[in-house]
């Protein structure tokens, strides 16, 4: 029944997967063989698709499935204390079942609930401002089986707090404005005016939007595709989250825009698993759009033909890399891709496929309205417009800020009520750690290029409990298909551990380094690429904190290399000679 509803299309496999899990808390060997039947795919994708999706699991979960954010800013807010009296309460141990089943507990990745946490999901729905008091309410309700629609809604209520609107918070456009706008102009003049606005990729990496849009176009193949990453993974980014939940809407008008431009017939919205709760007013939104003519057959009056598919990812952090995002599209692993080729060209099923982030599509709406002059009147020589932040840590007034590129550190962290500040992470744990003898540096693609986050740590913090937890992030989230990046990303967690724990010589820092060298150089993407950023910034800024805690002379072994990789190979499917590190001499 659940593959006739999802018309046997294997590329919905992360759909029927999700549904099997809410339902009977995991997914058994009976489900994968009818499964694999139903959709004449090989039981190995099911079983790989299972292991490697975090909020997929073989093994029964409690009825009431508890993770709870590992993020930096949720560990600040005191996290760590309350996963442990959570534990206490519901008695289940962390990673475990109770032996009744009703309820587990696990850490899970940031949430992206930053400026309101310490933050978690229940059966995957979000949860806020976690304290002592609303741990013993919710352990009261798990006790008493009470179904999660008779909880207290403020227990799933999520603020937007937008605290600084600037060019594009601050003036939203009227549905379907964007798309009159382009067609009065002329959908060429248009993209023109894209071009000149000088915007780029707002996910990060910054390519150029009218170029990438302009090169699906140029395609021979007719069929195109339009899919927006909202996958916003990076810890400390939840701007993603409130653009969906205010602006929804200018963000579909500039899918479709781009569809126009394009010639694309199909879009998909890639919303993270993690932000379930926005599910079905997207879907409203999406409704009204249709009714309104914006969507579907003939819009406009006019001889286009497009319309928008909402998917769910499933808990896996490497999904925001463009490639592996079509392939988990797909109905695959999020494996990134070798490129080229680029999605342009041949992505979504081979097809030429545009993936923007969020905030570009809500960017590229406005312009079509307001032209490109007006966005290329702010910002730098080559960082045109604004950038909008997700500002979060030790700060009075976390939130969104939307500021001109060109923009000081120091202006954000006066703005946002930091005090007594060490420094500030800006782009996630793959970014830069600017220390605060550095807050006269921009914000822009010459100086700090983010995807948006921006986190703020005072003088309480501790620079190696930062690097920690980053390194145990991407070991985490390490997608483990190629060798430097998943034996690499173990490897630096266990020496920064081992250095952390006060094991480490001198020997031991010079190792580190290197292992940071070895995984910045050849790893396969982006992950791995950054990966070794939180040790390598923080080394350079502050290698007296990192030699305060080298206690031995001589050199002391932390572990068993090999033996520690097993369960890292075992989630890869290696076990083969070059999967040991013995044997590549490594
Ligand atoms: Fe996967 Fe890491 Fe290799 Fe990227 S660098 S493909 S995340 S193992």
């Amino acid at each position: 029944d659940l593959a006739a509803k999802h018309h046997f299309q294997p590329t919905r496999l992360l759909e029927m997967l999700r549904e099997i899990q809410a339902r009977d808390h995991h997914v058994s060997n009976e489900a994968v063989e009818l499964l694999a039947e139903a959709l004449r795919i090989p039981r190995t994708r099911l079983i790989d698709a299972i292991e490697f999706y975090s909020f997929f699991s073989s093994t029964p979960k409690g009825r009431y499935e508890l993770r709870i954010s590992d993020s930096i800013t949720d560990k600040m807010l005191g996290k760590d204390a309350l996963i442990d009296y959570l534990s206490e309460k519901l008695r289940v141990p962390v990673g475990g079942v109770r032996s009744d089943g009703l309820v587990s507990l696990d850490n899970t990745s940031c949430t992206g609930m930053c400026d309101q946490g310490p933050a978690g999901l229940v059966n995957g729905h979000a949860l806020t401002r976690l304290d002592r008091a609303r741990i013993d309410r919710i352990a009261g309700l798990i006790e008493r089986q009470v179904p999660l629609a008779e909880w207290p809604s403020e227990f799933f209520h999520a603020e937007d707090n937008i605290r600084k609107p600037g060019l594009l918070l601050g003036q939203p456009i009227a549905q379907g404005e964007g798309l009159k706008a382009a067609y009065a102009r002329g959908l060429n003049q248009t993209l023109a005016e894209i071009d000149a606005s000088g915007l780029r990729g707002r996910g990060g990496a910054g390519f150029k939007t009218a170029a990438k849009w302009r090169f699906c176009a140029e395609e021979a193949e007719s069929e195109r595709y339009v899919v927006c990453n909202a996958d916003e993974g990076e810890p400390g980014t939840f701007k993603d989250r409130v653009l969906l939940n205010a602006f929804a809407d200018q963000v579909f008008e500039g899918m479709t825009l781009c569809a126009a431009i394009v010639g694309a017939q199909h879009g998909f919205l890639y919303l993270r698993g993690e932000y379930l709760h926005l599910y079905d007013k997207l879907q409203t939104i999406l409704a009204h759009r249709r009714e309104a003519g914006l969507l579907g057959r003939g819009i406009l009056g006019r001889n286009f033909d497009f319309d928008i598919e909402i998917r769910l990812g499933a808990g896996a952090y490497i999904c925001g890399e463009e490639s592996a995002l079509i392939e988990s599209l797909e109905g695959k692993s999020g494996i990134p891709r070798n490129r080229p080729p680029y999605p342009v060209t041949h992505g979504y099923l081979d097809k030429p496929t545009v993936v923007n982030n969020v905030e570009s599509f809500f960017a590229a709406a406005a312009i079509a309205v307001h032209g490109g002059g007006w966005f290329a009147a702010h910002g730098t020589g080559k960082s045109k417009g604004t950038k909008i932040l997700s500002v979060s840590g030790d700060c009075a007034r976390p939130g969104i800020y939307e500021y001109p590129f060109g923009t000081p550190v120091r202006t954000i962290l006066d703005d946002c009520g930091a005090e007594d500040v060490l420094g500030a992470q800006i782009g996630g744990p793959s970014g830069t750690f600017v220390s605060n003898r550095e807050f006269d540096r921009l914000l822009a693609f010459e100086d700090l290029a983010t995807g948006g986050s921006f986190i703020v740590f005072d003088n309480r913090r501790n620079i190696l409990d930062i690097a920690r937890n980053f390194t145990h992030f991407f070991a985490h989230e390490s997608c483990g298909f190629c060798t430097p990046c998943r034996v690499g990303t173990s490897l630096l967690r266990k020496q920064l551990d081992k250095i952390y724990d006060g094991h480490g010589s001198a020997g031991d820092v010079a190792v580190l380094d290197e292992i940071c060298r070895l995984v910045k150089t050849y790893s396969h993407c982006g992950l791995g690429q950054t990966a070794a950023n939180p040790v390598l910034t923080t080394l350079a800024r502050y290698p007296e904190t990192y030699e305060s805690r080298l206690k031995k002379i001589s050199y002391e072994p932390g572990f068993d290399l090999d033996a520690e990789l097993e369960t890292a190979r075992r989630l890869a499917n290696r076990s083969d000679a070059a999967a040991h590190l013995s044997q590549t001499g490594e």
